[in-house]
């Protein structure tokens, strides 16, 4: 986006974990449907190719952020706002999975996925959402959450319980928007498994990660992509609040 354009011209999108997977999917197709991006995430070199594939760069704006760390998110903002001077539309995408039991995981891998999923998201939301209040009160806000919001995978009890609390967040948010006659929109998607570095990252073994995609036909990072763009573009009195998305031989 160039530095004097406006909302009036173009919506701004912040796309949390826009470094891989699903995010940088969401990113290729807001970026075709004309908006401007904030992509965010740790790998600086993922976000700069990214940006640099797009055809007009300029449309593209990278900020470096470590969503556990909330000063990280508060310049996450503060750039925004001096650039564009706020977001019209926020993808809490950025979450991870990892490994670890409750009857023997290690507490900070608990931890990192409390903070990523649930707290970053928080504040992501607190933050977007006062933009938005002040650039004409309408806006969307999209969480990214998963089928282990709906039921419990074994193993997975604090992942499936940050996702859970994603649900709650969702519905939560709707209340207080409602509550204060908001024009704002939030919902989110609940997918099942779709190939990325999930599960990778979830397992810390790239072999195993591969059995996890190979059992049937999983999900690509499109078909969330593509639903995510099917909420924003309706028209404004519709709100679609959860979207379960499974591929279609996944079992549970
Ligand atoms: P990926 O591992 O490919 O992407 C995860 C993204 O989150 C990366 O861009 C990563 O960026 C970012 N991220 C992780 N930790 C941090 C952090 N501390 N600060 C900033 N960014 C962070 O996985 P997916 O694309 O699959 O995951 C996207 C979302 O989809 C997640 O919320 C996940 O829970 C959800 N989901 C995924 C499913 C699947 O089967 N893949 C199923 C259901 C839900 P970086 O490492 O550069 O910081």
């Amino acid at each position: 986006m160039q530095e004097n354009q406006s909302k009036s011209t173009r919506d701004v999108a912040l796309i949390t974990g826009a470094s891989s997977g699903i995010g940088e999917a969401i990113a290729r197709t807001l970026y075709d449907a004309g908006y401007a991006l904030v992509l965010a995430a740790r790998r600086l070199d993922r976000l700069r190719a990214l940006a640099e594939s797009f055809e007009d760069p300029s449309r593209v704006m990278i900020q470096q952020t470590d969503l556990r760390d909330p000063s990280s998110i508060a310049t996450l903002f503060t750039e925004i706002r001096a650039k564009w001077g706020g977001v019209d539309v926020l993808i809490n995408n950025a979450g991870l999975g990892r490994l670890a039991p409750l009857t023997s995981g290690d507490e900070e891998l608990w931890r990192e996925m409390l903070e990523v999923n649930l707290l970053a998201l928080c504040i992501c939301t607190r933050e977007a959402v006062s933009d938005m209040r002040c650039r004409g009160d309408e806006g969307h806000v999209i969480h990214v959450s998963s089928m282990a919001s709906h039921r419990v995978p074994g193993g997975s009890g604090v992942y499936s319980a940050t996702k859970f609390a994603v649900r709650s967040l969702t519905e939560g948010l709707r209340l207080e928007l409602r509550a204060a006659k908001s024009k704002i929109r939030v919902g989110a998607i609940s997918p099942g498994f779709v190939e990325t570095e999930f599960a990778e990252v979830y397992h810390g073994d790239a072999e195993k990660a591969k059995e996890t995609y190979s059992q049937y036909r999983v999900l690509d990072p499109q078909d969330i992509a593509s639903t995510v763009l099917h909420m924003l573009q309706l028209p404004k009195h519709v709100q679609i609040h959860d979207v379960l998305v499974r591929p279609t031989e996944q079992p549970s």
